[in-house]
Parts: structure tokens; sequence; C-alpha cells
């Protein structure tokens, strides 16, 4: 219809726009709670309540922060003041979080929240939360990485009867192979090694995502663990004629408390990216720096760098670099996603620098200790 054909609105009184914004707002399908300037529960819609388990008389008028309790993947009760409706009267901006809410039958459900500061000529009216349940969503999450969990364990059984009979074959158990022969069985040992490493990426990221990967903290030298890696990490230099050095700095000892397996995941993972995306002859430097509470590990590399418009999607998964993709076809993009989640669960941090043509510079920090709570598989962590 031509909004010259529209019959002209008719005028509504005070009383009728009061009703049609009750109306609206009872009938948002998402739960959805206004409050005032101080954070008393105003409105609340049939959703809320219904994902709450509250009648409307039991919320309208309580204190929002105190009647609706929020809770963490670890079942802690969060601070007010990291709570998404403080962060939005804070900062006077909308805040989009996922958290765990209380029902009143003590249940806990995943909620998706956003909530926005209600804000008239600046000054702040009160906030509208509008929350959804997500259990659903996280179900079927868990269910694709248990199905990719399944599939992956079982494409390792098949995998190794291929790795033991390419071994046989390589060790001369099955008679002498010619050239020829020999180049083909290098290439099937090759795949099946990459193979197995997807598997086992693929293995941990879903542990990571579903907050079931175990971290089991023992005391660790880094400068040890890491020259453990070492003779594994030279075969993959040497093949490029790469000069790889370990090199400590500083004073102080290496020792942490952290999950060494989880640790040499992460350095193999950096090491091998810095050899694979450096040319033949090139260098890569592996330096370890203790501090007082953390330890530093740098992996440098003189490679063709990170181009920096793509540099704020490293760690996103399946990203490869547009220079990289041209000249390197192995790889999925999930190495330095995985590397990120691992850091994240032992509490570390991850950062570079790069130039494109000059080299990478990545950096990684692991606490001297790790708080008690990260030492055991945790329940759904936030999504
Ligand atoms: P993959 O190596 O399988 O492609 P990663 O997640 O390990 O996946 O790395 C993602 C992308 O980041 C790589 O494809 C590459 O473009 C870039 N990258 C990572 N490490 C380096 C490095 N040391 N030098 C240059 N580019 C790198």
């Amino acid at each position: 219809m031509a909004e010259t054909d529209m019959p002209s609105a008719p005028r509504r009184t005070a009383h009728e726009r009061q009703a049609e914004v009750e109306a609206l707002f009872t009938s948002i399908g998402d739960g959805a709670i206004s409050t005032d300037e101080f954070g008393r529960i105003t409105r609340v819609n049939p959703a809320a309540q219904g994902i709450l388990g509250y009648s409307e008389d039991e919320l309208v008028g309580t204190w929002f922060p105190k009647k609706i309790i929020a809770v963490s993947a670890d079942d802690v009760p969060t601070n007010l003041i990291d709570r998404p409706i403080t962060k939005a009267f804070l900062t006077g901006r909308p805040i989009a979080e996922k958290m765990f809410y209380r029902r009143q039958d003590g249940q806990e459900i995943p909620v998706s929240i956003n909530v926005s500061p209600i804000l008239l000529n600046g000054k702040p009216l009160g906030a509208i939360e509008v929350f959804r349940d997500i259990s659903l969503e996280q179900e079927v999450d868990r269910m694709k990485s248990e199905f990719i969990s399944l599939a992956s364990h079982q494409l390792r059984t098949p995998l190794s009867a291929i790795k033991t009979y390419t071994h046989m074959l390589t060790d001369g158990y099955m008679g002498d192979l010619n050239e020829a022969q020999n180049k083909s069985l290098s290439t099937i040992v090759g795949a099946t090694n990459r193979m197995n490493e997807l598997i086992s990426t693929l293995l941990n990221i879903t542990r990571i995502e579903s907050g079931t990967i175990a971290i089991s903290p023992k005391l660790v030298k880094l400068n040890e663990l890491v020259e453990e890696l070492m003779p594994e990490l030279e075969l993959m230099a040497t093949a490029k004629s790469i000069d790889l050095k370990l090199q400590l700095r500083g004073k102080g000892s290496t020792a942490i408390k952290t999950d060494a397996l989880i640790v040499k995941e992460i350095v193999t993972n950096l090491v091998s990216n810095a050899i694979k995306y450096t040319p033949d002859n090139g260098q890569v430097t592996i330096t370890i720096r203790p501090h007082r509470n953390e330890v530093q590990v740098e992996v440098t590399d003189s490679g063709w760098g990170i181009p920096k418009f793509s540099q704020d999607q490293v760690f996103s998964k399946f990203f490869r670099a547009q220079n990289i993709v041209k000249r390197e076809t192995t790889g999925t993009g999930l190495g330095l996603y995985l590397v990120k989640g691992l850091l994240d669960t032992l509490d570390g941090k991850i950062w570079f620098h790069s130039e494109e043509g000059a080299g990478t510079n990545f950096f990684f920090t692991l606490p001297r200790t790790l708080p008690n709570k990260k030492s055991s598989s945790r329940k759904k962590a936030k999504a």
C-alpha cells in the first residue's frame, strides 16, 4: 500500500498509549524485566516469570540483583559489580552476557542476557533486561561436541592400524623397498601424522568447549619441559634448514604449578607454526623469562608474518591468513584457537606482534600457581 493510501492513525490518549506499552512488554517472547534507577523491579513479563519460576507479585518492588541470583559456571554467585545490570548502569551502555540464573526452585538455568539502561536526556531512569533460556542451545552444543569426540575416538583405531603397518613397511619387515615405494610411504606417514594431530586437536577443542577438559597440576620447570620437546621440534626445523634456538633470559626459577601436557601442546603448536610459516634458512627462537608471579615464553620467527588487517582474527576458529593460504595448503586454522582455549584453562595469557615479511613474535604467560577450582573438570562453561 502506498504511503498516501494509509489511513491516518487515530490519536491515542495517554491511557491507551500506556496500555499499548504494557501489551508490547507482555508479548515479548523472551524474558523481560524493567527496573527503576535504583535497580528495583518495576515490570516483569510472563516469559520472565516462566523462566525464573516467580510470580509477578513476588518480583515487582524487589531489588533485582538480590532477588534474581546469578551464578557463574562454577556455581559461584556473581558479584554485584560483575552483574550485567550493574555494568549497564555504570557504563550507560547495553551489555550482553551469558550466565546462569537460579530459579525459585533452586534449579540453575543458562541464560543469554541483554540489558540496556533507559536514559532520558542522558540521565538513567532505569534499565530493561531481556533474557533467554539457552538450555536447549547448550544441549545441542553438548551433543555436537559429544559427536565430534566419539567420531574422533573411532577414527583413531583404524589410524593406528595404518600407522603400525606403514612403520613395519618402512622398517623393512616386509622386504626391501625401492625408492619410489619409500617416497610413497613417507607421504603416507606424513598424512597419517597430520590426521592424528587433527584428531587430537578436535578432541581437545570439544573438551574445552564442553568445559570437560581435565587439568592435573604438577610442579614443573618450564625450561626443562620445553627442552623435552626440542628433539621433535628440531626435526621439523632441520627439514627446512631453520635455525631453532632455546634460550633462558633473566634470573629466577621457571618452576610453575600447571598441567605439563597442556603446556607441551601449547608450545608445540606455536613453534610448529613458527617453523611452518618461515621460509627455508630462517630463524626461530624460543625465549623463556621468569617473572615474579608468572613465567613468560616468547616464540619469535623471521617468517612471512601476519597481515595487519587480519591480526584481530588470528585466534578465531578456522582462520587462516591470505598471505599463508597462497603458500601453505595444509592447515586447519584450529591451532591458535585451541592454544587460546588451553591458555584460558590454565589462567594464562597470549598476545603477539607481527609484521608482514619480517616475522612474528608470539608471547604467552603462565601463572606460578593455578587457582584450586581449576584443578578438576568443570561444568559447561560460559558459551
Ligand atoms: P593453521 O596453522 O592450521 O592454519 P593456526 O590456528 O595455527 O592454524 O594459525 C592460524 C593462522 O594464523 C595461520 O593460518 C597463519 O595465517 C597465521 N599464523 C599463525 N602463526 C603464524 C606465524 N608464526 N607466522 C605467520 N602467520 C602465522
